[in-house]
């Protein structure tokens, strides 16, 4: 990522962030005023809606007040006319009673008839220009009950009914104005608050939400742009990987390459080495079958050739060409270069070849041969490969013991089968790998050889990893051994066996 985009990216997450703040405060000014809202609605508006709902048994009792009036003067005529029956009494002081709570309730508020109390000044004024209507009625009304029922009473209850109903009928007329006045400015009210909602709501959706939506889309924007950007950068790195995993595997190959031409140049020097053994060793059956042959002749030359004569000659003659033949094939094997493929060998045989190929080295060196193998052993390996570790070593042995006295010249080469590994053991009598024995021997081109170079032990030890086997040096009482190991199966072990299989010689 170049540091322009970084730069660019740091910016936009400040700002992200100072905005986040800010929406912040915004949704909770407005969630503030809200609340006030819902408290004014509490406080105010809540308690002139419950107001309103006792306007209607105010205007009622006012209006039945009316009528009541109007029946007392109806009464008081009746008892006038009838000469006071005991019933329109009873029915008089009744409505007059009524009449008087009800007027009562009217000013001062009557729970039982659902009246508050009068508060409007203007209403308690008129009820105060109704009252010496009122009063002069409720006297009237109680002197024909104490049977004063003369007819200068009932003109007094006739003369201020009409005053009382008439001033009554403002009274109500007032009560229905202030409900009125009342329910419109609730609706006011109401408006408002609905009005400061909305607006509210447009605030929200305008200050906090619409810059909420912004911020979240350039985010997304920028996580696409980083993403792609990742993206872009993972492909990058894959192709490098790709490009780098060629290259290794490219190197590997030539490593390959070249440690099985190192390997190969290795055999060739050993068997450089050998010449001189193995060129006298060919001699010997060469020699022999020059000497048989001329036996031959000279039975052929005689003058009645005995066919008889000649068959022991010529099976040695044969035995001797197989013998020769034997060895170059050893060496031709040996030298082979390239890949040759992994079979199965008995590790008797594996060993004795190699021997065939050394065995003047060891006899010109002076050197007892001591073998302990097991006679139908086998392992999985490129034959030739092993043997060029055996041969690695052998000379190696063959070397170390030059300086000790010929009777001492002792190697011993040991083969044993132990858990699913075979064992081999390449022991001599020189010196030995001195007292701190460690990986230096290992280490390519190490060597205390005048004309040593250094890569037989390295060389050994990585063919035996190829064949996943271990290769390491130790000391022994007398002289050093090199000891390795070759995973054999277990049915490759079964034949193995136990070590009364073993052939020691
Ligand atoms: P080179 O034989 O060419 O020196 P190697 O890798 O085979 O290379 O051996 C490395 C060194 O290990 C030898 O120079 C020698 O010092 C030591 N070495 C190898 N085998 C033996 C042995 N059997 N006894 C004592 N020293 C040994």
């Amino acid at each position: 990522m170049s540091v322009d985009s970084e730069k660019l990216q740091t910016r936009i997450q400040h700002r992200a962030q100072d905005l986040t703040a800010i929406l912040l405060r915004r949704y909770w000014s407005i969630l503030l005023c809200v609340g006030a809202l819902l408290v004014i609605d509490q406080a105010v508006l809540q308690p002139q809606l419950a107001r309103l709902s006792v306007y209607a048994p105010q205007i009622n009792v006012a209006g039945r007040q009316r009528m009541l009036s109007q029946r007392l003067v109806k009464l008081a005529l009746v008892i006038q006319a009838t000469h006071k029956p005991e019933e329109s009494e009873k029915e008089l002081r009744e409505t007059l009673d009524q009449w008087r709570t009800a007027h009562v309730g009217l000013l001062d508020g009557n729970a039982a008839l659902g009246l508050p109390q009068t508060t409007s000044p203007e209403i308690r004024q008129a009820f105060a220009q109704l009252d010496p209507h009122f009063d002069a009625m409720v006297s009237a009304a109680e002197a024909m009950l104490r049977g004063k029922d003369s007819p200068a009473t009932v003109a007094t209850l006739l003369r201020h009914e009409s005053q009382y109903l008439a001033q009554m009928d403002r009274i109500v007329g007032m009560y229905e104005v202030e409900a009125q006045s009342q329910a419109t400015n609730l609706r006011y009210l109401g408006l408002l608050a609905t009005i400061s909602v909305i607006g509210l709501m447009l605030a929200l959706g305008h200050l906090v939400l619409r810059p909420a939506t912004r911020t979240i889309h350039d985010q997304v924007d920028l996580l696409e742009d980083r993403v792609a950007a990742r993206t872009a950068e993972l492909t990058d790195a894959n192709q490098a990987l790709e490009r780098e995993i060629k290259v290794r595997e490219e190197a590997e190959q030539r490593s390959h390459e070249l440690s099985g031409q190192l390997a190969h140049t290795s055999r060739v020097m050993s068997m450089g080495q050998l010449a001189t053994g193995l060129a006298h060793e060919i001699n010997q059956p060469l020699a022999a079958i020059s000497n048989y042959a001329a036996t031959c002749k000279l039975v052929l030359e005689s003058e009645s050739p005995d066919r008889e004569k000649l068959v022991e000659p010529v099976q040695c003659i044969e035995r001797a060409a197989q013998k020769a033949g034997e060895i170059v094939r050893g060496m031709r094997s040996f030298l082979r270069p390239g890949q040759t493929p992994l079979c199965e060998v008995k590790v008797s045989e594996l060993i004795e070849e190699v021997l065939a190929l050394c065995h003047h080295e060891l006899a010109r060196n002076e050197v007892k041969l001591t073998l302990c193998l097991p006679e139908h052993a086998e392992v999985c390996v490129v034959a030739s490969k092993i043997q060029q570790v055996l041969l690695n070593l052998i000379q190696n042995a063959i070397q170390a013991m030059q300086s000790a006295p010929s009777e001492k010249r002792e190697l011993q080469i040991n083969a044993t089968a132990a858990d699913q590994n075979l064992l081999i053991e390449v022991v001599d009598r020189g010196p030995g790998f001195g007292p701190q024995v460690d990986e230096t021997v290992f280490q390519p081109f190490f060597t205390t050889k005048p004309s040593g170079l250094g890569m037989g032990l390295a060389i050994s030890r990585s063919i035996i990893q190829e064949h996943r086997g271990k290769l390491w040096v130790e000391n022994r009482q007398i002289g050093a051994a090199v000891c390795f190991t070759l995973p054999i199966d277990q049915a490759q072990h079964d034949q193995v066996g136990t070590s009364t299989d073993r052939v020691c010689r």
